[in-house]
């Protein structure tokens, strides 16, 4: 097989929240007629971007039953999201300052935050808040402010007014990993951990292709010239709604100059003394950095 598509299948089955990290253990519930919760459901209980949790560090369970304890619920609530080995699994929220039941743990799933939860989790969790946002975001109508309804076996809406339907916004947003034989240049944000450097990203503007992408937010945000742009993979990034698409990219020419509004930093790393902090093993940022520089 060649190898850069070896790669991108790997990608797309080993990063948490690709659905395909999940396997056949998830079935969608698009399509279907959503169930009442039964005795068996599982709870994705978010809070914030956290998943609350049952049990000891380490053996953290999703709440089961039909409503879970200490949650009031109301009818409406509780959002089908599919199957997972076989049961019903529904998303639901708790406010952000809201005490948890004892037992109960909350656990961030923004691997910026240092996320630790098993991929699985992590996945499903993913999932739920994309559903939660999309429902949060998609009551009214974007083109006339009516009110919106669900269409049947879809998480699409319809304008009860102008009949308008929409569907799931995800933000494309190109990263890529610039090399310059044994070095590669790398980016931090002010609001990150001190030390902490990553790459290059942005969203697609209009009327953009991906490398289009890649040429443009990398003569905005450090002022080079890249060539050789090359896909190497996808993750969904459901912070809120955003589909990461991994590059690399050869450095072509420029100088290097850094924009303070985007960045509070911007430098060329050798591969012997790479940063010292790195985002974390979850993120597509981490895959290109170890795939494709440090080994
Ligand atoms: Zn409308």
């Amino acid at each position: 097989m060649d190898p850069a598509i070896r790669d991108v299948l790997d990608l797309r089955a080993q990063l948490p929240f690709n659905r395909d990290r999940l396997g056949a253990r998830f079935t969608p519930g698009k399509g279907r007629p959503a169930p009442s919760p039964s005795s068996g459901a599982r709870w994705l209980v978010l809070q914030d971007q956290g998943l609350v949790l049952e049990g000891p560090e380490g053996c953290e369970r999703l709440p089961v039953g039909d409503r879970p304890r200490a949650l009031a619920l109301e009818e409406g609530d509780a959002l089908y999201v599919g199957d997972f080995d076989g049961e019903p699994v529904f998303a639901c929220t708790m406010a952000k300052d809201a005490a948890l039941p004892a037992g109960w743990r909350r656990e961030t799933l923004v691997p910026m935050q240092g996320a630790r939860l098993a991929h699985e989790l992590c996945t499903l969790g993913g999932i739920a808040l994309q559903q939660v946002w999309w429902e949060r975001t998609s009551a009214c109508c974007p083109r006339c402010g009516e009110r919106t309804e669900r269409i049947e076996h879809e998480w699409g809406r319809r304008c009860t007014r102008c009949a308008y339907e929409h569907y799931p916004h995800l933000h494309p947003a190109a990263i890529v990993l610039i090399r310059d034989g044994d070095r590669a240049l790398f980016a931090r944000r002010a609001m990150w951990k001190p030390g902490l450097y990553a790459l290059v990203a942005g969203f697609v503007d209009n009327g953009e292709s991906l490398e289009g992408c890649v040429e443009r937010e990398v003569e905005e945000e450090v002022g080079l010239r890249v060539k050789d742009v090359r896909y190497r993979g996808s993750q969904n990034w459901p912070f809120p709604s955003q589909l990461m698409i991994g590059f690399t990219a050869e450095y072509a020419g420029g100088e290097l100059r850094v924009d303070t509004r985007e960045l509070e930093d911007a430098r060329w790393f050798e591969r012997s003394s790479p940063p010292t902090a790195l985002p974390g093993k979850m993120s597509i940022s981490r895959w290109l950095i170890d795939r494709y520089f440090l080994t």
